[in-house]
Order: structure tokens, then C-alpha cells, then sequence
């Protein structure tokens, strides 16, 4: 049996519920795991971040001495928080000694993950958020896909589903065929 491609969408309807699907996502997370943030600004991101952060434990963050751009929490895996917004062609992320953080077992979580440069997030758990409808953004209604080409994450795509629905938002359904129903 070959588990599909991790492909599943949730819709939230408010803040609070966005940060559910964080916290369901900690729920299956493993150290080592890389999660990608795409959606525009005001998207939930960081919301999302915090309740994944929160769900493991939380605490305060204490921020990189050279990079405001990365927080890591003492969460239980920690959790390195990077912010891509404003990183350039330019910019050395190689710093950030993220691959060093992953094999010492952190989780890393990135906004805007589209940004992020090297080949860190090949097999990272995306999370798109946008829109349910046309764009703008509405007040409280997200669209939230998540999927992965990483056999680790098809793995887990059954546990994650669970979870998103223990954590109570909308409808989780698969995101697109072939997001592993076959028996
Ligand atoms: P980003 O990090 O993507 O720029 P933030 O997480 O900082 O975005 O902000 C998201 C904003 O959208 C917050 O002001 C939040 O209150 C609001 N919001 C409204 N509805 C939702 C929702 N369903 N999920 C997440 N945020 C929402
Ligand atoms: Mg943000």
C-alpha cells in the first residue's frame, strides 16, 4: 500500500481556531520536522505559529543574538521560529544554523517558507493560508491547505486529520485527489 500525498484543507472562522490547527499539527509533529508558512500579510501565520507553540509547551521566546528573524521557544520539541518576510536574495540564512537546530531535534517553523532559500524545507509540512472566496482577505474566515511530498508526512496525514477535527474547526476534507484515501 502506498500512502498518497498529504493533502488536506480546513477552513477556520476565527483566530481561535486557526490557532486549533496549529495545535493539531503539534499533535503529530516530530523534531526534525520543518513547517512552511505561505499566505499574504495578515493571513494568520503567526497565529497559527502560536498555537503549535503553545500546544507543546510554549514558554518565552528567546531570540537569536545575530537574528531577530528567528525565536526559539522551549517548547517540548522546541520550536525555532523564523520570519521570511523581509529575507533578500542577499541575506545568509545559512546563519541561522537551522539544520544544526533540527539535528539537536527542534522543529522549525517558517513564514513565509516560499522565501526561504536552500533546500531545508524539501520535505516540510506546507501550510497555505488564504482566502476561502476571492481576495481580499475576510474578516474571520481562512482557507487552510496542508500538504507535503514527504513519505513521513503521508504517514501521518490519517493522525493529522484526526486531530484537526478533535481540535474542533470546519470540515477537514481532502485537498485534492489522490490525498491518500485509498485503502
Ligand atoms: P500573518 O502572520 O500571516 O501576517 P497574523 O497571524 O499576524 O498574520 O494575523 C492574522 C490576523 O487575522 C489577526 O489580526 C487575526 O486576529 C485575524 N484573523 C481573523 N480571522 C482569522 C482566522 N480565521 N485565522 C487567523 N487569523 C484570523
Ligand atoms: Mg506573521
Amino acid at each position: 500500500m502506498t500512502a498518497g500525498r498529504l493533502a488536506l484543507e480546513v477552513v477556520t472562522r476565527s483566530p481561535s481556531e486557526t490557532r486549533g490547527v496549529g495545535a493539531a499539527i503539534a499533535a503529530v509533529i516530530a523534531p526534525g520536522d520543518v513547517v512552511l508558512l505561505s499566505g499574504e500579510l495578515g493571513a494568520g501565520k503567526t497565529v497559527l505559529t502560536k498555537g503549535l507553540v503553545a500546544a507543546l509547551g510554549g514558554g518565552e521566546a528567546t531570540t537569536s543574538p545575530t537574528f531577530t528573524l528567528c525565536h526559539v521557544y522551549p517548547s517540548v520539541p522546541p520550536v525555532a521560529h523564523v520570519d521570511c518576510y523581509r529575507v533578500g536574495p542577499a541575506d545568509d540564512v545559512a546563519d541561522l544554523a537551522l539544520d544544526e537546530l533540527l539535528e539537536d531535534g527542534a522543529v522549525v517553523v517558517v513564514e513565509w517558507g516560499e522565501r526561504l532559500p536552500g533546500s531545508l524545507g524539501a520535505d516540510a509540512l506546507e501550510c497555505r493560508i488564504s482566502s476561502p472566496g476571492a481576495l481580499p482577505l475576510p474578516a474571520d474566515e481562512r482557507l487552510i491547505t496542508l500538504t507535503s511530498p514527504a513519505a513521513a508526512w503521508s504517514a501521518r496525514a490519517a493522525a493529522l486529520a484526526a486531530a484537526l477535527a478533535r481540535a474542533g474547526p470546519g470540515a477537514v476534507r481532502p485537498g485534492e485527489p489522490g490525498g491518500g484515501t485509498a485503502p
